[in-house]
């Protein structure tokens, strides 16, 4: 990462840019916002650490989705296009061998990827098609290997390790696909973050919860903690669940639909030592593997020896719609304290019976599952962008713009409120967002379209093209710290 700024404005020409919540999201724009030199930048987190233990970005399974949400033709490519851009942003905090299997159970059951039109088989034929759109397009980005590497038909008997029976199943197929080392891609950006913090191009605040943003005459009005006023130029909104509780701050802008939220969970489980040995596949080849019909679930790799687990039936419990014009909704409390405390869930189930239901659920197709064993529930609020689909193939068309709302002020500076984008969309709205900013210099004459052009540019066909100084703002080639300097930051963070 170098000190050379990528446009040098003056710095009366720069905005004052407050970017909410310290989650993945917060931290990647701050990132490379910071280090373009248009802005001064202020990252404000409610919580005392950035990428905090009650984040969803410390609380998910990682998958990055180009798949199991493809039943439809451009919602795969869309999400295939943001699986590509991290990959080639962050090659290092994948698991090794980056393929996740599918399974499609023999049950009936209504999901995206059991139509006709959309089965396992078509989705696979899309994704080698979008593969190759793109590669025909953009030849040095070849990040999957050749396109017939890109998707395997396998038997489900090679997944199951051998001990399952395979008439439970209608295909099976093996799809490169990244799985992100949450851990270390958490104790990556804690990094990222410290390295920018010292050379003072963010400005942290942690411990500063934003309660109200309104419009004065010093730009939008940013009240902390129910208490102090600080004044920006320009917001973002990244604070994710909690970040729909501040009310907007003119509602006159563009995109006025709301959010889906719902409580989440996946287990974490150790592998025995007796399954490790009964089974050794699973330390030496076993990749992640999801169920894509019916009762939806999945094993993730989570780290060494460690497994995250989910069933769709243990998580599917109650859905809020938070509709963006009747703001600010406050989010259940009791849903806030579940998700930060031991305590029972409020239908009294706890935390242990929660973890064996998934298991079970799980092993009913893949038997060694039942041999796990526990460590711990993680759980969390999700949101989703737009309303309640009416059904699964409704749900894969879901209008995956995380970008709910945006509002230009007459001089310009704008609120954009994020919150409801996956993990996998992370650094391409990070990107999209930055492209809107350079905008709004570009229309004050600050900057010129070729220069943004340079650096930044979308095709017609939705693809981000980002110049090699760019690609480096995410830290990509920042040395990784030694093993035990990030087992601390892992450990700090409480991740596994
Ligand atoms: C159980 C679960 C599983 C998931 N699995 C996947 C998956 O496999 N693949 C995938 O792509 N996505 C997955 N997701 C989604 C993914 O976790 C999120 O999209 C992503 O982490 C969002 O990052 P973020 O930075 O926007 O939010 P967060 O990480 O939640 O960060 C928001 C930050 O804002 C702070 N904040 C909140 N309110 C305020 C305020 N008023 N003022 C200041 N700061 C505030 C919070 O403290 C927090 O630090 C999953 C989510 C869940 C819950």
């Amino acid at each position: 990462m170098s000190n050379k700024k990528l446009f040098n404005i003056p710095p009366e020409a720069q905005q004052k840019i407050a970017i909410i919540g310290a989650g993945a999201m917060g931290v990647s724009v701050a990132s490379i916002l910071s280090q373009l030199g248009i802005a001064k930048v202020t990252l404000l987190e409610a919580e005392s650490t950035p990428l905090n233990h009650y984040s969803a970005s410390l609380n998910n399974t990682g998958i990055l989705h180009h798949f199991v949400y493809g039943g439809h033709f451009s919602t795969l490519e869309l999400l295939f296009k943001q699986t590509l851009l991290f990959k080639k942003f962050m090659p290092d905090y994948v698991f090794e061998d980056d393929y996740v299997n599918y399974l499609a159970p023999n049950i009936k059951g209504n999901t995206a990827i059991y139509q006709k039109g959309v089965t396992i088989k078509d989705v696979s034929k899309n994704l080698i098609e979008i593969y190759n759109n793109h590669i025909n397009n953009y030849p040095s980005e070849q990040i999957f290997g050749s396109a017939k590497e890109l998707v395997q038909e396998i038997e489900p008997e090679v997944i199951l390790c051998g001990t399952g029976d395979k008439n439970l199943f209608n295909g099976a197929v093996k799809v490169k696909q990244p799985v992100l080392n949450i851990g270390e891609y958490c104790s990556h950006l804690i990094q990222l973050l410290n390295k920018l913090i010292k050379k003072q191009k963010i400005n942290l605040k942690t411990n500063h919860r934003v309660t109200n943003i309104q419009l004065s005459k010093q730009g939008f009005e940013l009240q902390i903690n129910q208490e102090k006023k600080l004044y920006f130029n320009t917001v973002i909104n990244t604070a994710y669940a909690r970040g729909l509780e501040i009310p907007i701050p003119s509602f006159s802008g563009e995109k006025q639909v709301g959010n889906i939220v719902k409580l989440k969970v996946y287990g974490l489980y150790k592998i025995p030592e007796t399954l490790k040995t009964k089974i050794p596949q699973l330390i030496d080849s076993f990749s992640s593997t999801l169920l894509i019909r019916g009762e939806y679930g999945g094993i993730i790799k989570a780290g060494q020896n460690r497994l995250a687990i989910f069933y769709g039936l243990e998580y599917n419990q109650a859905e809020l719609y938070i509709p963006l014009d009747k703001t600010p909704i406050n989010l259940p409390q009791n849903w806030i304290s579940w998700v930060r405390s031991e305590t029972d869930y409020f239908d009294s189930r706890n935390e242990v019976s929660i973890l064996q239901a998934i298991q079970k659920g799980v092993s009913q197709w893949i038997p060694w599952v039942a041999q796990l064993e526990p460590i711990k529930l993680k759980k969390n609020i999700q949101v989703y962008p737009g309303k309640k689909p009416a059904n699964q193939l409704e749900a894969a068309k879901r209008d995956h713009n995380p970008i709910r709302y945006q509002y230009q002020h007459q001089t310009g500076e704008q609120y954009i409120h994020i919150p409801g984008g996956k993990l996998t969309s992370v650094i391409y709205h990070s990107f999209l967002i930055i492209h809107n900013l350079l905008k709004t210099y570009i229309n004050k004459q600050i900057l010129t379209e070729q220069e943004v052009k340079k650096h930044l540019r979308i095709d017609n066909n939705r693809t981000i093209i980002i110049s090699p100084e760019l690609e480096f703002l995410l830290g990509k080639e920042l040395p990784q710290s030694s093993p035990e300097k990030r087992e601390k930051i892992i450990r700090e963070l409480n991740v596994y």
